[in-house]
């Protein structure tokens, strides 16, 4: 398998765009290596640049349940872009959109959207700050929410702390309000609260797709919920990874856990870039032209997205079973890989939410961003690596979590078991 066309355009790329991407994991960094450049995806496949063929296991980081080249989302999109590509000014698509959201999550009564997941979160925690009149907020290490200045904090070593800037240009005056927790750890809640009285929301992944897959405990969550409301703060679900990947109807209808805030993203784009976040009527009236709290976008709910996730959320929604059988799917996947790494003598930690799977090169169980980097990264390497030569692409970073999507077969599946078994093999003797 050739990749020098590959090598070529990144160099070329790096000559004109900062690290040759417009977005730092896509450049291969922590497994090293070249990325691929990408020609086009047909259904479960990638292709790139030199010919080859993948089964795209990251699926723009998420958003293609579907997979590449969806008939109906496709149409749809032509449809709207024969319409015109923006208008500035409220169209119908909108408000279907809408009432599909809103119907499939009980927490949410009226939703914003945007046109990123980064944007979404900004805004619900300016929401929540306008809301309840506070300034703090709480988020866990190892979640992530996007690049917002405010959320943009070192991952701490456990203990809640007041969280400094993990990168420059983000002054400590902006991180000074972001108190940092550990994932599924009361304790460290509780010590944010003892530090603060102050605290405007806890925001989390209920689903943590950004230290690998990690799913919060369901009694976390509920102590999490208790916490705040004896506190009067705000719980923020970050969905935009787990959103229509895990469940159909968000992690408060797996966990029985209603958050105030939801944010989401990626599948309800249907590849297009959109982001939302939504709440109980009475919080989405603080937002801006009802109330004060400002919040704006110029493509915002732009037709052409809305009429991509309108058709990818339908879809879901008509096939209530389909995430159920992507499940079964990644449970395979990810069995056979830990059978095929056992046989190797590699122990490996696995787990599925829906089509969302993760696994890590790992002696003990991952409960946290702490257990996460415990992970044998230069396995880890080596494995994207072996399977890349394969034709599997997998994410790039050994703390992203993998996507599978409708395209993908069972035969496919048991195909990329049987490349992990060659692999492993390859890479542990
Ligand atoms: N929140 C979560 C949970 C995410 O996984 C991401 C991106 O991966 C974001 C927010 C940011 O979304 P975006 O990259 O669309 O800005």
């Amino acid at each position: 398998m050739g990749t020098q066309t590959s090598k070529q355009a990144f160099e070329e790329a790096q000559e004109l765009i900062p690290g040759g991407v417009n977005s730092p994991v896509r450049a291969f960094k922590s497994v090293g290596g070249t990325p691929i450049f990408i020609t086009e995806g047909e259904g479960a496949y990638l292709k790139d640049v030199d010919g080859n063929k993948y089964v795209d296991y990251v699926q723009s980081w998420g958003p293609l349940i579907f997979g590449h080249r969806d008939e109906s989302i496709e149409s749809a999109v032509i449809e709207a872009v024969k319409h015109g590509l923006s208008f500035g000014a409220p169209t119908q698509a909108e408000t279907e959109l809408a009432k599909l959201v809103v119907g499939l999550f009980d927490s949410i009564d009226k939703v914003r959207f945007v046109s990123s997941g980064t944007e979404a979160v900004m805004s619900a925690i300016r929401l929540a700050r306008g809301f309840t009149n506070r300034d703090d907020i709480v988020k866990f290490t190892g979640c992530y929410h996007g690049h917002s200045d405010s959320l943009l904090v070192e991952a701490g070593s456990g203990a809640a702390t007041f969280g400094s800037p993990s990168s420059p240009g983000v002054p400590a005056d902006f991180t000074k309000h972001t108190l940092l927790a550990e994932y599924n750890n009361i304790e460290s809640v509780k010590k944010c609260f003892a530090d603060s009285d102050n605290i405007a929301c806890v925001i989390i992944e209920p689903i943590a797709g950004n230290m690998g897959l990690v799913p919060a405990d369901k009694e976390f969550l509920h102590e999490l919920r208790k916490l705040c409301d004896e506190h009067g703060t705000l719980l923020i679900f970050d969905e935009v990874m787990s959103g229509f990947r895990a469940t159909l109807r968000g992690a408060e209808s797996i966990t029985g856990v209603t958050p105030d805030i939801v944010t989401l993203g990626k599948v309800i784009g249907g590849g297009m870039p959109v982001g939302a976040f939504g709440a109980r009527a009475e919080i989405m009236a603080q937002l801006s032209p009802e109330g004060p709290v400002y919040q704006a976008g110029t493509l915002s709910g732009n037709p052409v997205a809305m009429a991509a996730g309108y058709a990818a959320l339908s879809k879901l929604k008509q096939n209530g079973r389909v995430i159920d059988v992507l499940n079964t799917r990644a449970v395979r996947l990810v069995e056979g890989m830990r059978d095929a790494a056992a046989e190797c003598g590699v122990t490996m930690q696995i787990d599925t939410r829906g089509s969302m799977f993760g696994f890590f090169f790992n002696e003990n169980p991952v409960k946290n961003f702490n257990d996460a980097t415990k992970t044998d990264a230069e396995l880890f390497a080596k494995f994207h690596a072996g399977m890349l030569k394969e034709g599997y692409y997998f994410a790039c970073s050994l703390y992203e979590t993998g996507f599978i999507s409708t395209a993908v077969t069972d035969e496919m599946i048991e195909d990329t078991i049987a490349a992990s078994k060659k692999v492993l093999k390859e890479i542990t003797n």
